[in-house]
């Protein structure tokens, strides 16, 4: 299929606003395409050409971009500087100058969408002395050939700034919507992807064979998406939503899903990059197990042997970053507790039961120095549970996970199968992970910084949108106010992306890519930000301040627009 018929349709989506209608047009393009090409639409709808493992990306910054244009169009790169400050959009600056082009192209052809991936794939794979120019030209090969929609589309995937309303979750809906005119395979289709986080590859099998996508099965050097924890408020309605159940200690580390095969090993992130060359010491660990193949998942986190403490997912990175591997290694070992197995020597264990899973891993681990069972223990009361979490309190640890033991690994969900309990709920402090829309100019004292707070929002599930939640002007470092500006800038954009719902409006918009916790005393009712209660009341933050940049989470990750009605519920029970 030829690129530009996508173009066309993606245009149309842009001025859509309902999810079902969106949903619907992105179903009829999925049923015009084969396998292979869903495959590749489907990662360029994502603003990628392979899942982050694969580690591939498109090392393309706004000059290349630029410089391309001029290639192609025979304008000068201040002229396109120009316009695109004057636009704040590359799509759109794109699409003006392809459509007044000062120089006819020696060569174009019509693009397919192979050609389009496929080029993407060149530049993105150029790398060492020369791939700047090898990326430049790709680039303006493409825009020799494009259509004025297309060189749209194209300039923002490269930049990753596509701002369509396409999150993951509408293009779930919509492969089922193309086989089946409804929802009802996207169960089979969410599991799929939950097992693979590939959703290019879930859309390529099932349209190769849509009747077995229920059959799809669990892969090591695949990542599972991770299971993710719902919060409540004390012991009691913890004992009240599960009964008996397992409780573990919260390690306040990084999150790795390990995956074994032979002595070849891959190590995740949650954001499924390969982290295995920051985590050397636990891949050679993790050689030496005797099982052929596994995955299991585990908090890695550093331990001071002489203070007998642990060390904070911050401090860890730190200290890695600042000393180098090898010296942090040997002064500051990383132990990993592992709390989840997800796959044994050819038998998946994500639908067992927790109680199977635990079994099982207590065979395995502790394992050497650093493979470790993070601690466990069976709760029958409330009052049991409130042992384990003051004694992880008191080892100054964050809190507890209370664990459903029949429940099966809720891979990619959050769900009451695992419970979290902080030292901070039910305080006058809370906190939320929230994506940076845009930032303010720095008034005052700030002003030397040209910063001067953030606007954030949360994600809502139900309608795929990010909904905005707290304007943030304090806690911030002076270092951190001035780094902040830079990091920023590189993401602004004129208007915000087309899945953002907002009242407020910061200085600048920017593209949504950083995930920021955010510290507060209280969720207030106001009309002022668009996180809404179901009867229409908007929710914001009271005092809200900055606490850290979450460089682990992806920003579908963050806080959802129910958790943040729910701890709304949660806090008034506290605040009476
Ligand atoms: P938070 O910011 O509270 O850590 P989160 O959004 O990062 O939350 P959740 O899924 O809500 O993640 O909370 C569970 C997190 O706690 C896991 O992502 C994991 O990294 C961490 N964790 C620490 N110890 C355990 C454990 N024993 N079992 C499961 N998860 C654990």
């Amino acid at each position: 299929m030829l690129f530009r018929d996508i173009c066309k349709v993606l245009l149309e989506i842009e001025g859509k606003s309902g999810r079902i209608e969106i949903t619907q047009m992105l179903a009829e393009i999925y049923n015009r395409l084969s396998p292979s090409e869903a495959e590749k639409i489907t990662y360029l709808l994502q603003g990628k050409l392979k899942p982050e493992y694969y580690g591939i990306d498109f090392g393309i910054g706004e000059k290349f971009v630029i410089a391309a244009l001029a290639n192609a169009t025979g304008y000068h790169e201040n002229e396109i500087a120009a316009i695109y400050s004057k636009k704040g959009d590359i799509g759109e600056t794109a699409n003006e100058l392809i459509g007044v082009k000062r120089q006819k192209s020696l060569y174009s052809k019509e693009l397919t969408i192979e050609d389009v991936y496929n080029s993407m794939m060149k530049m993105a794979s150029a790398s060492g002395e020369g791939s700047q120019t090898t990326k430049i030209r790709s680039l303006s090969e493409l825009f020799n050939s494009t259509t004025p929609p297309e060189a749209k589309y194209i300039s923002r995937i490269v930049l990753n700034k596509l701002r369509l309303k396409i999150g993951d979750s509408t293009i779930l809906d919509a492969l089922s919507w193309a086989k089946k005119g409804d929802k009802t395979l996207r169960e089979y289709l969410e599991r799929a992807y939950n097992l693979s986080s590939d959703l290019g590859l879930v859309a390529r099998v099932f349209f190769s064979d849509s009747e077995n996508i229920g059959n799809f099965k669990i892969n090591v050097f695949m990542p599972v998406r991770p299971a993710l924890a719902e919060r409540l408020n004390n012991a009691e309605e913890i004992f009240k939503k599960l009964g008996g159940c397992g409780v573990e200690y919260k390690y306040d580390g990084f999150r790795i899903q390990v995956h074994k095969r032979g002595d070849q090993v891959m190590i995740f992130s949650r954001k499924m990059e390969n982290m295995g060359p920051i985590f050397p010491d636990i891949v050679e660990s993790v050689k030496k197990l005797k099982h052929k193949e596994i995955i299991f998942e585990g908090e890695a986190l550093a331990f001071n042997e002489k203070e007998n403490r642990f060390y904070s997912f911050q401090e860890t990175m730190h200290r890695r970053r600042k000393y180098g591997l090898e010296a942090a290694s040997k002064s500051w070992p990383l132990h990993v507790y592992v709390f989840d197995l997800m796959y044994l020597d050819g038998k998946d264990y994500t639908m067992l039961p927790m109680q199977d899973r635990r079994k099982a891993i207590e065979k395995i681990f502790p394992f050497g120095n650093n493979l470790k069972l993070s601690e466990w223990r069976l709760a029958r009361s409330p009052e049991d549970i409130q042992k384990v979490f003051d004694d992880a309190v008191g080892k100054r640890l964050e809190g507890i996970i209370a664990k459903n033991m029949r429940a099966p690994y809720t891979a990619g969900k959050r769900d009451f199968a695992w419970i979290k309990l902080k030292k901070s709920y039910g305080k006058a402090v809370d906190t939320v992970d929230a994506v940076i829309v845009g930032y303010y100019l720095g008034k005052g004292s700030r002003t030397k910084f040209g910063f001067g707070g953030i606007l954030c929002a949360v994600y809502n599930e139900d309608k795929d949108v990010f909904e905005t939640i707290a304007k943030v002007g304090s806690g911030f470092t002076e270092e951190e106010m001035a780094g902040f500006k830079e990091k920023l800038d590189t993401e602004k954009i004129i208007e915000p992306n087309a899945n953002l719902s907002f009242n407020v409006k910061p200085d600048f918009w920017i593209n949504m890519k950083y995930v920021a916790e955010i510290a507060f005393d209280d969720i207030t009712v106001s009309s002022q930000h668009t996180c809404m209660e179901k009867d229409g009341r908007g929710f914001a933050l009271r005092f809200p301040r900055f606490v850290k940049l979450r460089e682990d989470k992806d920003i579908y990750e963050i806080t959802t627009s129910s958790e943040v009605r729910d701890m709304f519920k949660l806090m008034k029970g506290a605040r009476r």
